[in-house]
């Protein structure tokens, strides 16, 4: 009898974007001729940039040729794409990486479900409440989280961020948390931590020799030039943390899959005799084993963002949403609704009016103005009573749905 893996079914049914796509299809049923703008899936919309789409024609085209086909490249990506992340992405901030450290991978989803994999089975994890879902789910799948009651796992240490604690989680008291997940700039709050904020943590990873698990996803989203960008920027996080990139957001590479992973060479895990193992080591023979690779296409295709035309050319997309996180900022404001993040991120954060919950509220916004937000409590408990809206539509769909909604708060 094959057996299926328990922990699979401890996952909690009710995936947040399957059941807002449910709720509005039905809304379409009894509304057949209504017009739905939705600022609620976190995807881009803008196009590749010029200089990326050169460069996959050119792979393309080095692909149908004998004399300059690639078939399996290096696990770990290939060295013109880690070499020109090291030189880019980290030495103008001052920092040093080897480019042995860096993992190029089909995306961050997949190495933030994937790192856990390195741990033991009862490291006591801990994430910021609200939170990308991915997470916490991939740690369900080893067993890791405990039982599940009222919205939360018995096993896992929960970081409120709230308006009450002005988005900056604090240090859990009791049992110390071995792994710390951490998401900055903060999807789904669109807030960011400062770098002294950001230092607590590191030395409490140091001083409780825990692991921290750094998604920068966002980065390129900064605005604030006192803002860290990468975790590196902080001494001693070589010794204890490891950073997830992706060009998803910063380059509109959604469709397209690729990413990567900083895993240092100073990191290390204890063994149950104490004995310390390197995290790179272990990574390294992780991928090998279950990672083919990214394909190269998609890997020349983010290598372009790093030369002058590539780079200005994904700063005028990012600038395009952030105008349109601008714009959403300032008409929510002026409505009087209480709203956060968006300004070194594109996403939004709004405390729905007079206590009103989550779901309710993105009811009443389908309905209404016939807008599609997310749901905050989707991400977790403590983003009950917020609605997430992206900054990642088009300017005309931006304003449309800003339109109806001052429309819709003013007159209903
Ligand atoms: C979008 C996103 C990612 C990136 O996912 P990819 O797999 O690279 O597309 C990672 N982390 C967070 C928090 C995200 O929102």
């Amino acid at each position: 009898m094959a057996l299926v893996n328990t922990h699979f079914l401890n996952l909690q049914e009710n995936y947040l974007f399957a059941d807002i796509a449910k709720r509005v299809k039905a809304f379409k049923v009894t509304h057949p001729k209504a017009d739905v703008i939705s600022l609620g899936i976190g995807d881009v919309t803008q196009p590749l940039c010029p200089a990326v789409t050169e460069a996959m024609h050119k792979a393309v085209d080095e692909m149908a040729h004998a004399e300059t086909f690639r078939g399996y490249g290096p696990e770990q990506g290939y060295d013109f794409l880690r070499e020109a992340i090291v030189k880019n992405d980290f030495l103008p901030r001052g920092i040093r990486l080897d480019i042995d450290e860096v993992f190029i991978n089909d995306g961050a989803k997949s190495d933030t479900g994937n790192f856990q994999e390195l741990l033991h089975w009862d490291d006591y994890i801990g994430v910021t409440d609200p939170i990308y879902p991915v997470y916490i789910d991939s740690n369900v799948m080893i067993g890791r989280t405990g039982s599940h009651r009222d919205g939360r796992w018995s096993n896992v240490a929960y970081m409120p961020i709230t308006a009450e604690n002005n988005f900056v989680p604090q240090i859990p008291e009791g049992r110390p948390v071995e792994v710390i997940y951490l998401c900055y700039p903060n999807n789904p709050t669109g807030t960011v931590i400062s770098k002294e904020e950001m230092r607590k943590w590191v030395n409490y990873a140091l001083k409780n020799d825990s692991l921290i698990l750094f998604d920068a996803a966002y980065q390129a989203y900064i605005q604030d030039p006192d803002i860290p960008h990468s975790i590196y920027e902080i001494r001693g996080a070589r010794k204890c943390a490891v950073e997830f990139r992706s060009f998803s957001k910063t380059a509109g590479f959604t469709g397209i899959r690729c990413g990567y992973t900083i895993v240092p060479k100073d990191l290390t895990l204890a063994d149950l005799d104490g004995k310390r193992v390197s995290a790179n080591k272990l990574w390294l023979r992780r991928q090998t084993t279950k990672f083919n690779g990214t394909s190269y296409v998609s890997q020349r295709a983010a290598e372009a963002i790093y030369s002058p035309e590539g780079k200005e050319q994904i700063q005028q997309t990012i600038d395009y949403y952030m105008d349109n996180a601008r714009r959403m900022l300032a008409m929510l404001r002026s409505l009087g609704y209480e709203v956060y993040g968006g300004e070194n991120a594109p996403y939004v954060w709004m405390k729905t009016p007079k206590g009103t919950s989550s779901w309710k509220f993105f009811e009443q916004m389908l309905y209404g103005p016939g807008v599609v937000c997310t749901p905050g409590v989707g991400f977790g408990p403590s983003g009950e009573g917020y609605v997430r809206f992206t900054a990642f539509g088009s300017h005309e769909a931006t304003d449309e749905a800003l339109r109806r909604i001052e429309k819709w708060t003013k007159y209903c």
